[in-house]
């Protein structure tokens, strides 16, 4: 990818910038050409990935190193985006919002500082990925379980960092975090919470503080670049069993999420209910073409025939109890009990039964795992994917109206609908999933209307995505527009206040510092 700059900075001054940079990182870890830049592109660019162009990227190895780049950036007025492993897929992997900005790459940062088994929590730094530390608690072995995201190999700061989801009872990442370290846009360091005192053990255990609690301003936020979290663990539990419930028909989410939700919200069931639609089972059974060759969406007899051959559901509900064995066999039979009186038809033989005690994914015990990155084989070509991701309150009438209306709209683009709910208690995420061959210029340009419809309707009907695209930043944060957009606008204060010259990840989640405010404009999809 030929070099962008970034706006209002000339060749000269960029270079100049870039040695003053190596001369703190180290030449080597100052990444400038064409195919470095290739390198921290979105693989999953939706469209050219040219839209949201690196000027280059910056590994730093410490705290101190990030300090002198921050301080760089503001001298020489060149951005920079900061990613942990950069792997987030479907929202812009390690890409910048703003073209021209330089990604800090923290992925050399990689230390697992602590990891206590007593209290059950770790403290990690940014490059840290799910595999790193799952092996170093099995080496160790703690007993203490992490929670993934169901592909599991981005980080674990990243991920919570995001508003990543798991489907464990700590499936809400950035729920975890407690206690952060992060280097401020004018280089200064804090640490949130206790840990505003030197040495404080219980930093990481108390997720407060004195004063206002600043840990989740560093979620989806371009106010500081985090430089180490603790993050809470489950203490493994001493057994745990999975029922999973074919659900026939697609209107049947109502009551699933009726029946499921009090159970949730009541401590009877722990983890984060994932309910995916057929499709989620489909893609690792093949490509689409060995099931339907047509490029219209799959017709609702094919649909029926393929759930007949393949003995699924509309959707499957797979649902874990954790705790002691007595335990959790008594919980399997209330839940069965629910399940069961909701259910149209009486109960057949083989309406639930007990999960594998070997799957493949074992997401639920926290095991990070690849295999669903395999979901990108399904379209062929270069197979890439993008979630439309609305939260609703976690009832049939939410649920369902969700599911209706998004499912009319992608059935009126001709796309296929798979869609998944996970129930997190009082609310429920939705992630539409949208698969698209990224050489495929007809299917990219109907994924990027069918997008904005989704975002549109959604908003029209009282809800909000809670994590998007680099090309749909600006039109998410435009669907907050409580009293003239106060949240954009408070958003914005703050941003100027900490970041005069808007150096730290312009664009982040649709809020812009002042000096590139003009700069929304473009890149949006
Ligand atoms: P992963 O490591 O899971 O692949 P990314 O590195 O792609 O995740 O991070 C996702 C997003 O989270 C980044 O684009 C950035 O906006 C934010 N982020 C990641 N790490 C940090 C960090 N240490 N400080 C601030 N923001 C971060």
């Amino acid at each position: 990818m030929k070099l962008t700059l970034p706006p209002r900075v000339s060749p000269q001054q960029f270079d100049t910038a870039l040695q003053a940079m190596a001369r703190v990182v180290g030449k080597d870890w100052v990444m400038a050409s064409d195919a470095d830049r290739d390198a921290y592109a979105d693989v999953y660019a939706p469209g050219p990935a040219e839209q949201w162009p690196a000027s280059a990227a910056v590994a730093p190895a410490s705290v101190e190193e990030i300090r002198a780049i921050v301080r760089l950036a503001n001298e020489h007025k060149t951005p920079l985006w900061p990613v942990a492993r950069g792997k987030n897929l479907g929202y812009g992997t390690s890409a910048p919002r703003m073209a021209g900005t330089i990604v800090l790459d923290l992925g050399r940062m990689d230390r697992i500082l602590e990891l206590d088994p007593r209290l059950a929590y770790c403290v990690v730094e940014p490059g840290v990925g799910f595999f790193d530390l799952y092996e170093h608690i099995q080496r160790e072995k703690a007993p203490l379980w992490i929670s993934v995201p169901g592909n599991a190999w981005g980080s674990v700061l990243g991920n919570a960092l995001e508003h990543g989801i798991g489907y464990t009872p700590y499936g809400l990442h950035a729920r975890n975090l407690c206690g952060i370290e992060a280097v401020l846009p004018d280089g200064d360091v804090m640490r949130t919470g206790l840990g505003g005192m030197d040495n404080n053990p219980a930093w990481h255990v108390f997720p407060m503080g004195y004063g206002p609690t600043w840990d989740l301003a560093f979620s989806q936020s371009n106010l500081g670049i985090v430089t180490k979290a603790g993050l809470w663990l489950q203490p493994a539990p001493a057994a745990s069993l999975e029922l999973v419930f074919d659900i026939p028909e697609a209107e049947d989410i109502g009551w699933v999420v009726d029946t499921i939700t009090p159970l949730k919200i009541s401590g009877l069931i722990e983890q984060n209910v994932f309910v995916p639609s057929w499709l989620g089972k489909m893609v690792l059974k093949g490509q689409r073409k060995d099931f339907w060759d047509k490029p219209s969406a799959i017709p609702d007899w094919r649909i029926k025939e393929l759930l007949k051959q393949y003995k699924l559901g509309y959707w499957q509900v797979a649902l874990r109890l954790y705790g002691e064995e007595s335990v959790i066999k008594a919980k399997a039979e209330i839940v069965k009990a629910a399940m069961a009186r909701n259910l149209k038809d009486p109960p057949q033989e083989n309406w639930w039964r007990e999960g594998d005690p070997i799957n493949a994914f074992e997401i639920t015990m926290g095991v990070p795992s690849a295999v669903p990155l395999q979901m990108s084989d399904w379209i062929g070509g270069r197979g890439a994917h993008m979630g439309f991701s609305p939260v609703v309150p976690a009832t049939g009438e939410h649920v369902l109206g969700q599911m209706r209306r998004s499912r009319k709209i992608i059935a009126d683009f001709d796309i296929d609908f798979y869609a998944s709910f996970t129930i997190n208690g009082r609310f429920a995420n939705n992630v539409n999933m949208l698969m698209f061959d990224r050489d495929d210029p007809g299917q990219i340009d109907t994924m990027r209307k069918l997008f904005s419809t989704l975002i549109g309707e959604t908003a029209k009907a009282g809800y909000g995505e809670y994590r998007t695209h680099l090309g749909w930043m600006d039109s998410v944060m435009d669907t907050y527009g409580f009293n003239d957009h106060a949240l954009r606008r408070f958003n914005e204060k703050v941003k100027d206040a900490l970041d005069p010259n808007g150096i730290l990840a312009p664009g982040k989640q649709g809020v812009w510092p002042s000096a590139y405010r003009d700069s929304a404009k473009e890149g949006r999809a």
